[in-house]
Parts: structure tokens; C-alpha cells; sequence
């Protein structure tokens, strides 16, 4: 097992349950799944007989026992690719909207999601997501206006996806054992965004710019980013009291839009 990859294999058939039944895996579904592992989701995905699957793994020490699941296989449709998922470029293999399912390795995983979202003006997307995040991060990304957990993450998530937790995953459930708890969250892309998806640069910009200093009150950083002009005619004063973890997601995509006007 290496530590480096975040290989913590979930031993718990119960839970891989869960999570395949959570994707809802259609016959004319395109998926998705990081890092396989061992295969134990991997399995479960081929037995649903999706009409696409890849699956990518960065070590490929697993690769002859991956092969062997993939044996009987002989659909190109079918497909283990060996290298870094941050380095895979999604458009070049799928044809519609996919679906993405992973017990995510820890130290990639928001790097990955970031990833997704900011793809999100491509073709084609991810539709769908059932992920296992650390405990920790699954909080962030699903945590609310005015609380400490409340970040970029827990906005640019919210504001492309409706995001549910579907289970806590108590760390004993893997081998080896980590540190830390997991949970599985399940992202529904959005028919109606709150921002149109063109503008998540700006998105990005206005929300990295705030939360720079979480702390201090956000008057300084409006007064650097907007002209005076776009401050008054916005009443972008009344925000000027209020700390970045104040500011819900639609008045992001409301500072985003202004962003492009300035
Ligand atoms: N799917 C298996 C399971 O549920 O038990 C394994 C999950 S394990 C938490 C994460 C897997 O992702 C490991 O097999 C690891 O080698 C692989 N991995 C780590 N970093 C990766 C990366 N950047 N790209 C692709 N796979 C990666």
C-alpha cells in the first residue's frame, strides 16, 4: 500500500452499496471513477454495465490485478488509463454529461473537485458525482453562511451543484486504517446555476480575493477591486462591515457579474 497515493481501501461491502446505488448507473450512462484501487467499486460499476466507463489509477503496481477485472471485457467503451487524474483531460473521451464516482485519495481531492467545477464551461460535464471526501473537507463543502467552515469550496460548489452528505464512513471500514472519517457526498449538477457558468473566473477571482484574509472586514478589498462608481451604484457599502464568511453565494455571483462590469 502507498501512503503517498492515499491508498486506504474501504473493505465494507455495505458501503460500496450505498455509493452504486447513490449513482443510479443507467445502461446509456458514461462514468467516471478515480482511482480504483483494489477494484471494489470498480467491480460493481462493469456489473452495471454502463455503455462507457474509464477509470484512472496512478499506480501502476495495481495494474495486473485491475487487468484481470477488466479481462473479459472486450468493449473499447472499457478502458483503465494509468496516470494522474489532475493531468486527465475529460472532453477528450467522453461524449455527453458523465457521471464521476470515487473514494477520492485524500490529498488530491479538492484539487480534483476544483478541477471539475472549473470545466464546467466545457462539454462534457459531470452531471453527477458521488464522492468520499475526508470528513473534515465533506463539512466544508457542505457548510453554510456564517460559520468558520464557510469558504471558497463550500460557494463554488453550491452555486453549480445541489449537494447532499448520503453517509459518514467511520475510518474502520478501510484498510489500512487512516487517520480520520470519512463521508460520501452525491453533487446533482444544476439545471438553473446561480451564476451562468461563463463567469466562473470571475467567480473565482472575487471569492479567492475576499477570503484572502477571512478575518478582517471586506470594505479595503471592495474599495481595491471596484471603482467608486460601481460601489455606490451597487450599494456596495452595506457589505462593507461584513466579513467574506458573511457574503452568501448569490451575492458572490452578484460581485462576479460586477467584476466583468468595472
Ligand atoms: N477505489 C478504491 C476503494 O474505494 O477502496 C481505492 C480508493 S483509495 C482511497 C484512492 C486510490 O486513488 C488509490 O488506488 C490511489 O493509488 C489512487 N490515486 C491517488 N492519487 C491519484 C491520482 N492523482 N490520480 C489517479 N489515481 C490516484
Amino acid at each position: 500500500m502507498k501512503k503517498k497515493y492515499g491508498q486506504n481501501f474501504l473493505i465494507n461491502k455495505s458501503i460500496v452499496k450505498e455509493i452504486i446505488e447513490a449513482a443510479d448507473i443507467k445502461t446509456n450512462d458514461e462514468i467516471l471513477e478515480i482511482g480504483p484501487g483494489d477494484g471494489i467499486l470498480t467491480k460493481e460499476i462493469i456489473h452495471k454495465k454502463p455503455k462507457k466507463f474509464i477509470t484512472i489509477e496512478i499506480d501502476k503496481s495495481l495494474k495486473e490485478n485491475l487487468d484481470i477485472l477488466f479481462f473479459k471485457k472486450t468493449s473499447h467503451e472499457y478502458e483503465i488509463l494509468f496516470k494522474d487524474a489532475l493531468q486527465f483531460d475529460e472532453t477528450s473521451k467522453f461524449n455527453n454529461n458523465f457521471k464521476i464516482i470515487s473514494n477520492l485519495p485524500y490529498n488530491v481531492s479538492l484539487p480534483l473537485l476544483i478541477k471539475w467545477i472549473n470545466q464546467l464551461n466545457k462539454y462534457p460535464v459531470a452531471k453527477k458525482m458521488i464522492l468520499m471526501f475526508q470528513k473534515e473537507v465533506a463539512e466544508r463543502i457542505l457548510a453554510k453562511i456564517n460559520s468558520k467552515k464557510y469558504g471558497r469550496i463550500s460557494i463554488l460548489s453550491s452555486v453549480y451543484y445541489d449537494i447532499k452528505k448520503i453517509i459518514d464512513v467511520d475510518k474502520k471500514n478501510f484498510f489500512p486504517m487512516p487517520k480520520v472519517n470519512s463521508s460520501v457526498l452525491v453533487f446533482d449538477l444544476l439545471k438553473k446555476p446561480m451564476l451562468d457558468i461563463s463567469n466562473i473566473e470571475n467567480l473565482q477571482k472575487v471569492t479567492l480575493e475576499l477570503f484572502n484574509n477571512r478575518r478582517k472586514k471586506i470594505k479595503k478589498k471592495l474599495q481595491t477591486i471596484f471603482s467608486n462608481e460601481i460601489i455606490s451604484k451597487n450599494f456596495l457599502e452595506e457589505l462593507f462591515d461584513l466579513r467574506a464568511e458573511n457574503i452568501p453565494p448569490q451575492m458572490y455571483c452578484k460581485l462576479a457579474l460586477l467584476l466583468k462590469k468595472n
